[in-house]
C-alpha cells in the first residue's frame, strides 16, 4: 500500500516536472514551427509552384490555403481560450460580419456552476482547470503548444489542422517530381536552379509527408469528436460515463448531442455566420457565451449519469 503510494506519488512529482517544463517550452515550439512554416511556405512558391498547371487557377488557390493555414495558426496561439475570470476575447483582427436573420435555432440553457478545488472559482459545465496555465478555461479542450485550447481558440485549432494538412498534402503530391531530381533520379546532371537548397527542400518534402499523416489522423480524431459533441476531456469522461451506465443497465446520453451535421455546424458557428467563413480566414464570435449550452430536445442534463458521479479534474490527482 505504501509502495503503491510512493509511486503513485513519485508519477505525480514527474508529471508536473512535465507541466512545467511544456509551460516553459511554450514560446519555443511556437518559434519552432514558425521557422519550419516559413520554409515550407518558400520552398513551396519557390520550387514548386513556378511548375504547376493552370497557373491563373492553382497559384491564388495555393495561396489561399497558405493564408488560412498562417492566420488561423496565429490564432490559434494568441487568441486567449476563454478564462472564467478573464474578459471577453479582445476584438482584434478581421472579424466576419453575422447573417442577417442570426440565431442558434438548438435550445440553450444555462449551465450549471460548480467550484474549482483548485483555483476555487465558479465555473460553468464544460470548463476544467488547466494544470499548465493555473486557470480554468471555458469549454476546455487540452493544453496545446504555448496557451490551452478552449472555446475562443478551438476553431482556430481546428481549422489550422485541416489547412495544415491541405497544405502538407499539395506539397507532397505536387513536389513530387522535384523530389527525384533533388535525390538525383533524374540523372546527375540536372540543375536545381532554385533558391531554396537542395537538403532544405529535401528535409520539407520529408518532414510534409510526416506531418500530412500525423496531423491528418490527429483532425480526423478531433473532427469525429466535434461531430459527437465533445471535447478531448469530455470524449475520455464519456467512455468512463458509458461503462457506468451500461452496468446499470441504462444508455449514457450526452445532452449536447444534436446530431452530427448540427455539432459540426455549431462548432464553425455557421447557424449565425456564412459559410465562406470556412475558406476566408476571418474572426467569429463562437455561438455561446461558454455558460449557456445548446441541449439535445428533452434533456436538461445527460442521461444515464447520476448527481455525484460526473468525474472532476480532481480523478486526474
Ligand atoms: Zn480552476
Ligand atoms: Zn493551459
Amino acid at each position: 500500500m505504501i509502495c503503491s503510494r510512493t509511486v503513485f506519488r513519485c508519477f505525480k512529482t514527474l508529471e508536473r516536472l512535465g507541466d512545467r517544463v511544456t509551460g516553459a517550452a511554450g514560446p519555443f515550439f511556437v518559434a519552432l514551427a514558425i521557422i519550419l512554416m516559413s520554409i515550407g511556405t518558400v520552398a513551396f512558391f519557390d520550387v514548386i509552384s513556378p511548375s504547376l498547371p493552370f497557373p491563373l487557377l492553382t497559384i491564388p488557390l495555393c495561396v489561399l490555403v497558405a493564408v488560412n493555414m498562417w492566420t488561423h495558426y496565429w490564432w490559434a496561439c494568441t487568441v486567449p481560450p476563454g478564462f472564467i475570470d478573464g474578459d471577453a476575447s479582445p476584438i482584434r483582427g478581421l472579424w466576419a460580419a453575422k447573417k442577417n436573420h442570426v440565431g442558434v435555432s438548438a435550445r440553450t440553457t444555462r449551465a450549471v456552476q460548480t467550484k474549482c478545488s483548485k483555483c476555487s472559482m465558479m465555473r460553468p459545465e464544460r470548463a476544467h482547470h488547466c494544470r499548465i496555465c493555473n486557470r480554468c478555461v471555458l469549454k476546455y479542450d487540452h493544453h496545446w503548444i504555448n496557451q490551452c485550447v478552449g472555446l475562443h481558440n478551438e476553431r482556430h485549432f481546428v481549422m489550422f489542422m485541416a489547412y495544415l494538412v491541405i497544405a502538407t498534402l499539395a506539397f507532397v503530391l505536387s513536389g513530387y517530381p522535384q523530389l527525384l531530381v533533388a535525390l538525383g533520379v533524374m540523372g546527375m546532371h540536372v540543375s536545381w536552379p532554385y533558391r531554396v537548397s537542395l537538403t532544405f527542400y529535401l528535409l520539407i518534402y520529408i518532414l510534409s509527408a510526416v506531418l500530412c499523416l500525423a496531423v491528418g489522423v490527429m483532425c480526423a480524431w478531433h473532427l469525429a469528436a466535434i461531430s459527437a459533441a465533445e471535447t478531448s476531456v469530455e470524449s475520455q469522461d464519456h467512455g468512463v460515463y458509458k461503462r457506468v451506465a451500461r452496468n446499470r443497465g441504462e444508455e449514457f446520453v450526452n445532452s449536447y448531442d444534436l446530431g452530427r451535421r448540427e455539432n459540426l455546424k455549431l462548432f464553425f458557428n455557421l447557424e449565425e455566420y456564412p459559410i465562406y467563413t470556412l475558406i476566408v480566414p476571418l474572426r467569429l464570435q463562437p455561438y455561446t457565451d461558454g455558460r449557456s449550452w445548446a441541449r439535445k430536445d428533452g434533456y436538461e442534463e445527460h442521461g444515464g449519469v447520476r448527481r455525484g458521479e460526473e468525474l472532476t479534474d480532481d480523478d486526474d490527482e
